[in-house]
């Protein structure tokens, strides 16, 4: 009999302070809880932090991806690469617009998409790169921005991890044509649910925010400032509003993002160190390119010198109160991705092994000193 744990350390868990509630509970009491004047000024200040010319905010970071593939004229029978390992909602937005995403193997050692890989499955029909920098780390983007300029791709980064990451100086949402980030609470900055797409340009900015209101080619604060009522409906879009109530919260996030960011890096330092003298696990590879935020932190298992199995591993960290986790499977083996498109197990060879090795642990800003030592205490007893 396995005793019950007396505590539950989760893999990833937001960090609300005193300010974030008050500013909450100013907004509730304001005139706007929507569309006012809080949506603009965190599209402004999370702009201006990332370096980029205007941010779109929207309900959640698969609406800005919806919303970024939408304004780069993905439709019926376009092909767009995405890693074999992300969060599936980078190749739903593809399926969503009638694409077919296509499907990149990645580096084994990091699991970003190879660019390389990607490059070999550009076809006539091939319209647009979702690179992801999967677990808080930039891809490889002088390779991907040069295949994407040779074959006249859009490149539209997916940046839900990497919120404040840099690849060789630049920041995260300056690299892309287009980027998109999430503010789910397991995310850097939450709002609850929201997102944001940023570009530098104008033209994919009119096209996110018609496409997050239906479609409607003005918004009420035109058609207030223009005395009409009148709107019309130029493309098919969606209600992907985000509230005011929310923007709030996600401005003062912002402020801490900073601190949270140092925090997560700290942790991933103690665990570097820890596994660095650990036989058979091994941390994914961090590049010199980058500077790296941590959303995920994930080790990769080394079977055939270890005695049992990840899903035994897995299942004892469970029960010892490890929050353990597994990120991600290859998004073509879900059924809908066989059935609708066919794929079949061998499309990425890379991503397929890996995913049979690798553990998400723990890391969350609110993490103490000693839930990192018992995490590595419990993983290196259960080897
Ligand atoms: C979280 C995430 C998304 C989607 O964000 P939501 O806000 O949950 O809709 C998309 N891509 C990646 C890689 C993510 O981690």
């Amino acid at each position: 009999m396995q005793s019950k744990p007396n505590r539950f350390i989760p893999y990833g868990r937001h960090q609300v302070d005193e300010d974030d509630i008050a500013a909450v509970v100013d907004v509730l009491r304001s005139d706007w809880l929507t569309t006012g004047p809080k949506v603009a000024a965190f599209e402004r200040a999370f702009a201006d932090f990332v370096g980029a010319g205007q941010g779109t905010a929207v309900n959640s970071g698969t609406a800005a991806l919806h919303a970024a593939v939408y304004a780069a004229g993905i439709g019926e029978g376009d092909e767009v690469i995405v890693p074999a390992i992300t969060f599936a909602a980078t190749a739903n937005v593809v399926v969503h617009q009638g694409g077919r995403p296509v499907f990149a193997d990645v580096h084994p050692d990091t699991l970003l998409i190879s660019p390389a890989d990607a490059e070999r499955r550009i076809t006539p029909r091939t319209k647009a790169i979702i690179p992801v920098d999967y677990a808080g780390q930039p891809c490889d983007y002088d390779a991907l921005r040069d295949i994407a300029s040779r074959h006249d791709l859009t490149l539209i980064s997916d940046a839900c991890h990497s919120l404040g990451a840099e690849y060789k100086g630049r920041k995260a949402g300056t690299i892309g044509d287009l980027t998109v980030f999430s503010f789910h609470p397991v995310k850097h900055v939450t709002t609850g649910e929201g997102g944001m797409g940023v570009t530098d340009s104008p033209e994919f900015t009119e096209k996110m925010r018609r496409f997050r209101n239906h479609g409607i080619n003005a918004d009420h604060h035109q058609r207030g400032e223009n005395l009409t009522w009148q709107y019309e409906i130029t493309d098919i879009g969606y209600n992907y509003r985000i509230s005011d109530i929310q923007c709030a919260l996600g401005l003062s996030q912002l402020k801490g993002l900073p601190a949270r960011i140092s925090r997560r890096r700290e942790i991933a330092a103690r665990y570097d160190e820890a596994f660095a003298k650990l036989p058979g696990v091994s941390p994914l590879a961090c590049s010199p390119d980058v500077f790296h935020v941590y959303h995920l932190y994930v080790i990769r298992l080394d079977l055939s010198a270890l005695k049992v199995s990840r899903e035994r591993i897995f299942s004892n960290l469970r029960h010892a109160g490890i929050g353990v986790n597994v990120h991600y499977l290859p998004v073509y083996l879900h059924p809908f991705y066989r059935d609708r498109f066919g794929y079949q197990r061998g499309e990425c060879p890379a991503a397929e092994a890996a995913y049979e090795e690798i553990l998400s642990l723990p890391i969350f800003p609110g993490m103490g000193d000693e839930d990192v030592a018992e995490v590595v205490r419990v993983v290196s007893g259960n080897l």
